[in-house]
């Protein structure tokens, strides 16, 4: 009861967690079981509904198949977009033949998630079959939380196992809530597990010399991760549309460069802060300069403190590589979020590629290296370093919170044993 309190009023989620009795698939057997599993297979479909991107179906495999060998059978939930109320466009349905080509196995469809159409289907499961559910998100209840609508999908399974790392920061029916009906017969999935493994590895049991690389475009939507990681690391690599907020507070000259100026003072003060705590915080000393935010404006490198007026500031100078090149390369373990440059433009994609490259050759020579969080994994799987480096998350939302020092809901509630 306390736990469900604390869970509506978000409390939780400024709880440190700890690895500690992390329970995963392989803790059970599931022989004869049935497995309710929130999946995230909120995947991207182009206008004739096909699947365009299978990469969380692939991710959830693992664990589906350690339920099935076992000889159980699986009860697969999940949300797709944003419906408001039934929108034919958002039935799972549509992917149901991509998961039956990914899984092996032809996979059933419950038109509904709950009630007597998805007890039905449940029901007749035998060994080694797989359903798939109807989008949670057809009923409001899912996101609202609701302890009823959570404890009617809890019917449909005897172990609960959450491998949907993606939705973990979110208190949902079928992430969070549905947990407690289920005691001790819960668990994370493989992926969910390798998640907060890769998270562990970097904040709390990292070989040292730790270094983050943050990047992306604002101080301000970054300030709470550098402030948790000030704590963690040895060195704070800060790049991309960010640096000019340092560069300009401590007098260097910017242009036109992206700046916050009311983030200035914050800028010095986290300076200050890594003096105090020993971590070395390196900054670039030349950017590739712009005349214009396009990819066919004029460019030329110069001194990171010196950028003329009418100039700004896209992407990371070669000085700056080699120096991030060095640190990288000297640590044992590396999170990287955000790029260094607008690499969304052919032209200022340089520096983002350079840091992968480093990232790479790091992580062959022995080093633990994270990826995780929005436009940094975008990267990575656009230039191809997605199999060079140790773990890529599968959660943008999830992993800021997560390094940012939350608590997830989603991963609170299978440590909780009512
Ligand atoms: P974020 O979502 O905060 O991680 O920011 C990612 C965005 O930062 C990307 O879209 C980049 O294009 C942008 N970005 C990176 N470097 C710069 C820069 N020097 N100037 C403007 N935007 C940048």
């Amino acid at each position: 009861m306390l736990f469900r309190f604390f869970t509506e009023i978000g409390l939780f989620s400024f709880i440190e967690y700890q690895i500690t009795t992390m329970k995963t698939i392989n803790d059970f057997n599931f022989e004869n079981k049935k497995a309710l599993i929130r999946v995230d297979f909120n995947v991207p479909l182009n206008e004739n509904l096909e699947v365009t991107d299978d990469t969380r179906i692939q991710a959830a495999k693992p664990t589906i198949i350690k339920v099935l060998e076992d000889g159980g059978s699986a009860v697969l939930m999940s949300h797709l977009g944003r419906p408001k109320g039934v929108q034919e466009e958002f039935s799972l349905k549509h992917i149901v033949d991509k998961v039956s080509e990914i899984i092996g196995v032809q996979v059933k469809f419950a038109p509904n998630c709950v009630g007597r159409e998805a007890e039905d289907v449940v029901a007749g499961l035998n060994q080694g079959e797989v359903v798939l559910l109807e989008n949670l998100r057809y009923h409001t209840e899912e996101t609202a939380g609701d302890v009823g609508f959570a404890e009617q999908l809890s019917k449909l399974g005897d172990i609960y196992v959450n491998d949907a790392f993606g939705t973990a920061h979110r208190a949902h029916a079928s992430t969070t809530v549905v947990a407690q009906f289920f005691s001790d017969k819960k668990c994370f999935g493989g992926l969910l597990a390798k998640e907060i493994e890769s998270i562990d590895k970097v904040l709390r049991s990292g070989e040292k010399p730790i270094t983050a690389i943050l990047g992306g475009s604002k101080v301000s939507s970054k300030i709470t991760i550098i402030e948790n990681i000030l704590d963690k690391v040895d060195h704070l690599i800060i790049g991309g549309g960010m640096t000019y907020t340092f560069i300009k507070a401590q007098g260097g000259k910017i242009g036109n460069s992206i700046c916050e100026d009311d983030k200035q003072e914050l800028a010095l003060e986290i300076l200050r802060k890594a003096k105090e705590k020993g971590v070395q915080i390196h900054l670039p000393v030349d950017v590739i300069g712009a005349d214009d935010f396009n990819n066919n404006a004029n460019t030329k490198a110069m001194s990171v403190d010196a950028i003329p007026d009418g100039w700004e500031g896209l992407d990371a100078g070669p000085e700056t590589l080699k120096n991030f090149h060095n640190v990288v390369l000297d640590s044992k373990t590396i999170l990287w979020n955000g790029p260094l440059g607008v690499f969304e433009m052919e032209n200022f994609a340089n520096g983002t590629i350079t840091i992968g490259h480093s990232i790479a050759e790091a992580t062959q020579n022995g080093a633990f290296s994270l990826v995780g969080g929005g436009d940094s994994v975008a990267a990575v799987k656009q230039f191809g370093f997605g199999d060079k480096v140790s773990y890529v998350s599968t959660g943008g939302g999830a992993m800021l919170e997560s390094l940012e020092g939350k608590t997830l809901p989603g991963i609170i509630a299978i440590e909780q044993i009512n």
